[in-house]
């Protein structure tokens, strides 16, 4: 045609360059099946832009503008939140052509980041043996949360074709300090709490919180924010299931999972103890490696675990699993476990000091506080009872 406007006229390649420019820092957020989607295209770090449907609207002024620019759009689409639609009167406003229908598409999205946040539960067997279980937190504060990603697996499986292909996924264990409780005036800790807010790994005084709170997911759960895991003392073990993560498909072709340990970010608090990481965190990362496993399908992948040390956090743990053939099953784990740990430091006073695990005597745990050299050491915990047998049955 004659008319071609002049934009037009230019190559192909150089319209993607310029698609690309007007689609930076840019997200799409929409709902589809009951889910408020966040859709990011390539984000600079630092740079946050608002006004995210209206920033697009560009895509709106011509078919073709549409057509080439959401093709670019999906070159780096990456899902990166999503929370449950309670109310339509509190979604924004779609970018539509019809008034309805959104001109983002969550089968087109390849990627996903996404995070969750998890907590721990109290689970009494039958034979009386109490655990501590790791699940996923967070509806506690906004019922719009899908804490385990419940309603997004039913918008995925929803898709006609989904093109989720790579999974990253942030694990956190959310925690407090009994401190923060009482600054929010949300209710006391235990009520037996005198003040000191110290770690103190020899402290039993809380053995009756430990079991005492109505420990589901209620307010008066949530104020008593008892969610740091349980000295070894007082429980018959760790649980950690991640099996949930599958209601995100299982058809990933990459999986990767970085968990964050404890006492990690001060804002999360860092008052559980270290003796109950030192069970719980291998316990966790073996459950997060099996559910990756199943999530690129469970036949064949290649796994692999590394070591992130950044000097103003604690060793973060990332695994990668890929998925392969069948007959393929390659890599083991190789670095599970709690290396370090923030925590304030006795000696020095610091308020939170780096300690790093080293080899210690038989039957010994040690951990080297990274400034000072300030030694922590105790008595490698034990279980009182035995992981497995006997069925869970909630606490009453
Ligand atoms: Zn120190």
């Amino acid at each position: 045609m004659g008319t071609t406007p002049p934009f037009f006229r230019l190559s192909l390649e150089l319209r993607n360059r310029i698609y690309h420019f007007a689609l930076l820092n840019q997200r799409a957020i929409f709902t589809q099946s009951a889910v408020q989607l966040s859709v990011s295209y390539i984000q600079l770090s630092g740079v946050y832009e608002r006004q995210a449907a209206k920033n697009l609207c560009w895509l709106l002024t011509s078919r073709r503008f549409l057509e080439e620019g959401l093709e670019q759009f999906y070159q780096h689409a990456t899902l990166d939140r999503c929370s449950i639609v309670r109310d339509a009167k509190f979604v924004s406003q779609d970018l539509t052509l019809d008034g309805k229908t959104s001109v983002f598409e969550l089968g087109r999205v390849r990627a996903a980041n996404l995070s969750v946040t998890m907590g721990k539960t109290h689970v009494v067997r039958k034979d009386n043996t109490r655990y501590n279980v790791i699940v996923p937190r967070g509806k506690e504060r906004f019922d719009s949360v899908d804490e385990d990603f419940g309603a997004l697996g039913r918008a995925i499986v929803g898709l006609e074709a989904c093109g989720l292909r790579e999974l990253k996924l942030h694990v956190h264990l959310f925690r407090t300090t009994p401190g923060i409780g009482r600054l929010l005036g949300t209710g006391s800790w235990g009520g037996d709490s005198d003040g000191d807010s110290d770690e103190d790994e020899d402290d039993d005084d809380d053995e009756d919180e430990e079991y005492d709170s109505d420990d589901t997911y209620t307010e008066s759960y949530w104020n008593r924010y008892g969610t740091n895991l349980s000295k070894p003392s007082k429980v018959s073990g760790y649980i950690a299931d991640f099996s949930f993560l599958k209601n995100l498909g299982t058809s990933w072709e990459k999986v990767w999972i970085q968990y964050t340990p404890t006492y990690m970010e001060r804002y999360w608090g860092d008052e559980d103890p270290v003796a109950a990481n030192v069970l719980a965190v291998p316990i966790i990362e073996e459950s997060l490696a099996k559910t990756a496993k199943e999530l690129v399908g469970g036949k064949g992948w290649a796994l692999r675990d590394s070591l992130v040390d950044e000097s103003l956090s604690a060793t973060v743990w990332v695994l990668d699993v890929e998925r392969k053939g069948k007959a393929e099953k390659t890599g083991k784990l190789e670095h599970v476990g709690l290396h370090s740990y923030l925590a304030p430091c006795d000696k020095c006073r610091q308020r939170e000091e780096k300690f790093r695990r080293e080899p210690a005597e038989d039957g010994m745990v040690r951990f080297v506080g990274e400034d000072c050299g300030a030694v922590v050491e105790f008595e490698t915990p034990v279980f009182f009872g035995q992981e497995g047998g006997g069925s869970i049955v909630a606490e009453q």
